[in-house]
C-alpha cells in the first residue's frame, strides 16, 4: 500500500474563522477511511479544499499515482482534480434534476472522453463509437448501484436513497482512485443503509479508496479501516475503530451527541 493522499499542515480560514487548523492526514491506496467530528468541525470544508472548491489558506495536498509519481493538488481547478482521480458526492444531493438518470451518469464520463465541440457537430465514426461506449459504461454503473430499471426516468423522480446512489454512480463514472462521500447515509432508512454499506464495500473491492464523512457511527465503525476525528478544525485522534471508540478525547468531543458511545 502506498499513500495516495498526503495532507501536510492544511489550514483554511474564512475571515477570522479557522475552519481547518494544520491538519495532517494520510490516506493509503485502497483503504476505507472515515472523517468524523461534531457539527462544524470542518469536515465538508476539508472536502471542498480537496476538490478545488476552496483554495486552502496554507499547507499542501500531495497526490501520488499508482506509478508513484506525485504532484500537488493545490491550485488545481475542480475538473483537473477529477481528472487526477478524485471524485465526490455532496451532503446536499447535487444532480441535474431535469435530466434522466442515465444522462446524469454520462455527464460523469466527460472527463474521460475526447470529443470536442467540432467532433460533436461533424460526428466522425470515432465520436459515435465513444458515445456508444459512454452509454454502455453508464448503464453498467447504473446496474451496479441498482438503478438500471429507472435509467430513463427524470433524476428528480427518484426517491431520496436512490438519488444518493445515482450520485455515487456519477462519481464512479469518472474512474476515481479516491471516492469522497459526504454523509452518504443521511436520510436513508435502515434497508437503504445496508445496501449502501454493501455498495461501499464492493466499490472498495475494486481497489478504489473511500473517504467517508458520516454521522452514523455504527456504519463508520463497521466500514472504516482508519478513522480521523476533527474538532474545531483540529485533528484530535486517529486510528483503527477500536482505538477511536475508546479514546477519551473523542468521547469528550461527542459528549451530548448521540452515537459514538452506542456504536
Ligand atoms: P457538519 O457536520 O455540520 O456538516 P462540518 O464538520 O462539515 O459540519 P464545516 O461545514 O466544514 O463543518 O464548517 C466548519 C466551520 O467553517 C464552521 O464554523 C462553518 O461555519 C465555517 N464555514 C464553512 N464554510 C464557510 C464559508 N464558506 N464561509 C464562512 N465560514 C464557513
Amino acid at each position: 500500500m502506498f499513500p495516495l493522499l498526503t495532507v501536510n499542515k492544511l489550514s483554511m480560514d474564512f475571515g477570522g474563522i479557522r475552519a481547518i487548523d494544520k491538519l495532517n492526514m494520510r490516506i493509503n491506496a485502497g483503504e476505507i477511511v472515515a472523517l468524523i467530528g461534531p457539527n462544524g468541525a470542518g469536515k465538508t470544508t476539508f472536502f471542498n479544499c480537496l476538490t478545488g472548491i476552496y483554495q486552502p489558506t496554507d499547507g499542501e495536498l500531495l497526490w501520488t499515482l499508482p506509478n508513484r509519481s506525485s504532484r500537488t493538488l493545490n491550485g488545481l481547478k475542480p475538473h483537473r482534480i477529477t481528472e487526477q482521480g478524485l471524485a465526490r458526492t455532496f451532503q446536499n444531493i447535487r444532480l441535474f434534476r431535469s435530466m434522466t438518470v442515465l444522462e446524469n451518469v454520462m455527464i460523469g464520463r466527460h472527463c474521460r472522453t475526447a470529443t470536442t465541440i467540432l467532433g460533436a457537430v461533424l460526428r466522425p465514426p470515432s465520436v459515435t463509437r465513444e458515445e456508444k461506449e459512454t452509454i454502455e459504461i453508464s448503464f453498467a454503473l447504473l446496474e451496479r448501484v441498482g438503478l438500471a430499471d429507472v435509467a430513463h426516468e427524470r433524476a428528480d423522480n427518484l426517491p431520496y436513497g436512490a438519488q444518493r446512489r445515482l450520485e455515487i454512480a456519477r462519481a464512479l463514472a469518472t474512474e476515481p482512485l479516491l471516492l469522497l462521500l459526504d454523509e452518504p447515509a443521511a436520510g436513508m432508512n435502515p434497508q437503504e443503509g445496508q445496501e449502501l454499506e454493501a455498495l461501499i464495500r464492493s466499490i472498495n473491492n475494486d481497489q478504489i479508496a473511500v473517504l467517508l464523512i458520516e454521522h452514523d457511527m455504527q456504519l463508520v465503525m463497521r466500514l472504516a479501516d482508519h478513522i480521523f476525528v476533527l474538532e474545531y478544525g483540529r485533528l484530535i485522534a486517529e486510528g483503527a475503530p477500536e482505538k477511536i471508540r475508546n479514546d477519551p478525547a473523542v468521547i469528550r468531543a461527542y459528549l451530548g451527541e448521540e452515537g459514538i458511545h452506542h456504536a
